[in-house]
This record gives C-alpha cells, structure tokens and sequence, in this order.
C-alpha cells in the first residue's frame, strides 16, 4: 500500500508498506540468498510504477507483481497523536490489490509450485474480492499438494471483514490448510477470547500444524514444533518510537532463519532481535544501515 504521513502542517512523507512486504523486505535484508518474491497487484499509475521499482530496490522478484489497467493501489494515511497513539485512514475499497486472485491463472500457479514456502496473512485474504475466495483456496491446495510449504498469520483487522463469524470461517480454512502458523496473542484474543501464548498454542493444536510460532508482544514467543513446546524470553526494548511491522519483521526473519536451517530458538531470537530493532525507528520499514547494524550484532 501507499502510507502517508504528516511531516508538518503542509506536507505529507510518502512511502510504502503493507504485512506482507514488510515481512519481505526484513527476510531478504537477513537472508539474501533466498529468493523473496512479492505476489501482489498494482496499477499503471505514476504511484505503482514507483512501487515496482522500490520492491526492485529491496531485491524482491516482481514477476508476480502483476499491473491492473485500470485500478491503482490502496492508501492509507497514519496519525500518531501527542501519547504516541496510532489512527489510520484508509483508501482501499477499490483496490488493484482486490483483484490479485485473477492474474493466478494455472501458468502461474504452476511456477508457483517451485517454490519453498508461500506465506499469506489475514490481510490479504480479507481484501481479495469474496468471489474469488474459492480459487484463491483451490489454488493454495495446489500448491500444498506440490510441497510448498504454507505459512499464515492471521493479523487480524476488524474493519476488513463483514463480521466475526466471516473472519473466523476463513481463518479456519486456513489454519486447515497451512504447515506454519505465527498468530498473535492479541489478534486471537478479539476472535476466539484467547488471552495467553499457551492458550494459543492450545487452540492451534486442532489443526494440522508441523510448527506453530505464538507472538506475545514483550512477553514472550511460544512455540509448539511436533509434540515441543518451549516458551522463549524476549528482551523488551525500552524506547519504543512506534510498534508498526514488528510482528511482520518477526515473520520474514523467523521465517527466513528456518528456511536457512536455523533451528527454531535461534530463529525466534534472530526474529525478535529485528523486531525490536524495527520499533526503535518511526514507520514500517526501517533505515537500512541501522538495521543491518543491529542484525551484525545478533550474529548475521
Ligand atoms: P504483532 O505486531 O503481530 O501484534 P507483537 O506485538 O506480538 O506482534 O510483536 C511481534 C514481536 O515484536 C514480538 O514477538 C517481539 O519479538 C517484538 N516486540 C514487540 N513489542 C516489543 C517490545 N516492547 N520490546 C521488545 N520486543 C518487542
């Protein structure tokens, strides 16, 4: 998406963001010999063009980046009060992003299929048009039935579904679906009551789940892989300037140290290290120097 944010009175800073790339963008800058395609819509406008050309500039694969010819991309404009509180207004009813499911035809899906690992998100499958759900689902069988290795965090965002009940039936499809799962505490807690990592973990047990990944915030992250559960400690960060993308800069990192052979604790502090790095800095993505920086001293 677009993000918009007010510089001073007259001018707005512009740059880009979104679940999904945020977790891109973080796996790629950890993990650079691994191949990190974005699979998205856009526009032909002047604003999508430039999109293209900034997922170019963080080394991400654009060949499933496909142009809508007449919508462009969703906006949103974030305000962060006096206390440090975040609002956001959102432009993205008619979105290219909508539309993504049409341009998986069975070509690309079947290039699709060499891949590792398809990550999706809660996001994503409540913006894409409703109509297109089941091929959206009937496309990630396809996928699943070819050893790619599916992973969904739910990020749960109230506003983009008709209901509770809507959200719940799709998540559940794609608890179902899915190999690796990295919901967290706060978004379970809005949907299902559930109010603790191990309560999470309890309820991710009724699906079929090789790995499961339980963000707590500060707290701490639960995993459960097979029959292992292990709580690890996370060293909260002091000086938060703004929590936007911690949990996706935990996602592509998490999930890039696995793909990379780490195991699962030294992949949950490589994932926590960036994301407390990410909320010292204003925004989703961020500087890159000051990233890498911290990431070098996490031993990458
Ligand atoms: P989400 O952004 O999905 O809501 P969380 O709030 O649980 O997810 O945060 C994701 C990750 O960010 C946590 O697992 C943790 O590693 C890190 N994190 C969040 N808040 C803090 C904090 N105050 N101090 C240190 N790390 C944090």
């Amino acid at each position: 998406m677009v993000e918009l944010r007010e510089l001073d009175d007259a001018t707005m800073g512009q740059s880009f963001a979104g679940d999904v790339y945020n977790s891109a963008v973080y796996m790629k800058r950890c993990f650079p010999k691994i191949t990190v395609s974005m699979i998205t819509a856009i526009g032909r406008d002047r604003l999508s063009e430039k999109m293209l050309t900034r997922f170019k500039s963080e080394d991400l694969e654009t060949q499933f980046v496909f142009q809508h010819p007449s919508k462009v991309p969703g906006m949103y404009f974030i305000e962060t009060d006096s206390a440090g509180e975040r609002r956001f207004t959102y432009w993205r009813n008619d979105s290219a992003a909508k539309k993504v499911v049409q341009f998986l035809n069975d070509d690309v899906v079947e290039q699709l299929t060499a891949a590792d690992m398809f990550f999706f998100s809660g996001i994503p499958l409540a913006i894409i048009d409703e109509d297109s759900r089941d091929a959206f689902w009937q496309k990630l069988e396809r996928l699943k039935l070819a050893g790619v290795k599916l992973v969904f965090d739910p990020n749960y965002r109230a506003q983009l579904w008709a209901g509770k009940d809507e959200a719940i039936a799709q998540f559940d499809r794609a608890f179902q679906l899915s190999d690796i799962a990295m919901p967290g505490v706060e978004d379970l807690n809005v949907l299902y009551g559930i109010s603790s990592a191990e309560e999470a973990i309890d309820f991710c047990q009724q699906y079929k789940l090789e790995e499961v990944v339980v963000k707590d915030g500060p707290k701490s992250v639960v995993t459960l892989t097979g029959t292992e559960r292990h709580s690890h400690q996370i060293t909260p960060v002091n000086n938060v300037v703004d929590t936007t993308s911690a949990g996706d800069a935990f996602n592509g990192v998490y999930l890039g140290a696995r793909l990379s052979g780490k195991n699962v604790f030294e992949a949950v502090q490589l994932g926590a290290k960036a994301a407390g790095t990410v909320i010292q800095h204003p925004g989703a993505i961020a500087p890159l120097a000051a990233f890498k920086q911290a990431m070098s001293e996490a031993g990458l």
